[in-house]
């Protein structure tokens, strides 16, 4: 059974964008009369927002969304963390890391995803005390086919260098949470923004690892506006709750969607149950930003 999930980051209300996603992950869910979970990534809590949980599973529900079982939290789940961490920090596949910012930019080169970290401390020995951890990368090619952007291949080790599983500050990194709850949440298809397509071969890595199952993903464009990414940081207006059905609709149109016959539905629910059945992933568009 197909079972997908919308994963947002309680650091603000819903923007378009966020939408999107949840629209896209939502479609592709129940076209496979799937389930479509819903997951608190709240595990970097200086950059929560109070009470923006509650927003966005109210924006959810007043557009319609009807998610399938409990939402989980990520903070409530550092003992499972810690757990699958110190089963690779007992394979030595792990290790301690005191280099700052400033030293790893000093040093490293530019990677697909910021800085390649050069592997500095790898052989230190150093303490947990403070120091980020990092996974040891391997010089292997991860290659999934998106269902929307099609093949993509990266190489851990020369693409990222180790990359950090849980930060100096004690936060566990979302490349770890986001595997270890996939996982146990039994999802096995993921539509999300592209913005985490250089995310996903770490995350298949990850899932290697620790010997948890593959998943398949799609990525859709995400909304940009004057070349930035809509998102919760830079003030992107909140979804506004008095035009649910225009919200809909411009989701369908960004997602290429056939949305006239959809458009005609008078009610939320009959409004759904058409979007469900004439979902088309195929004709989403294969890149990775839109300007709106
Ligand atoms: N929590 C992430 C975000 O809000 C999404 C993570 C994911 O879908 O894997 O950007």
């Amino acid at each position: 059974m197909y079972i997908g999930r919308f994963a947002p980051s309680p650091t603000g209300p819903m923007h378009f964008g966020s939408l999107v996603t949840a629209v896209a992950s939502y479609l592709d869910a129940k076209h496979h009369d799937g389930l479509w979970k819903v997951r608190m990534e709240d595990l970097d809590q200086p950059r929560v927002v109070k009470q923006s949980d509650k927003t966005i599973l109210d924006t959810l529900h007043q557009h319609g969304f009807q998610w399938d079982d409990e939402i989980i939290y990520q903070s409530h789940r550092i003992d499972i963390y810690e757990n699958y961490v110190s089963n690779l920090n007992q394979k030595e596949n792990t290790y301690f890391c005191e280099c700052s910012r400033k030293e790893i930019a000093d040093s490293a080169m530019t990677g697909i995803d910021g800085m390649i970290y050069p592997g500095t401390c790898r052989d230190k020995k150093l303490d947990a005390q403070y120091h980020a951890l990092r996974i040891k990368a391997e010089d292997i090619c991860m290659a999934f086919e998106d269902k929307i952007q099609g093949v993509i291949q990266q190489n851990i080790l020369k693409d990222f260098g180790d990359f950090i599983l849980k930060r100096s500050d004690g936060i566990y990194a979302y490349q770890l949470a986001v595997v270890i709850d996939d996982a146990l949440q039994n999802i096995n298809t993921i539509i999300r923004g592209a913005d985490l397509i250089d995310s996903t071969s770490r995350q298949i890595f990850l899932q290697k690892k620790l010997s948890l199952p593959s998943i398949n993903y799609g990525h859709i464009p995400i909304a940009t506006f004057n070349q930035k990414k809509l998102s919760k940081e830079n003030q992107s207006t909140p979804v506004d709750h008095s035009n649910i059905k225009d919200n809909l609709i411009a989701c369908l149109k960004f997602l290429g969607q056939d949305y006239e016959v959809i458009e005609k539905e008078n009610t939320l629910t009959n409004f759904w149950a058409t979007a469900i059945q004439l979902w088309d992933i195929s004709v989403v568009p294969k890149i990775k930003t839109i300007e709106i």
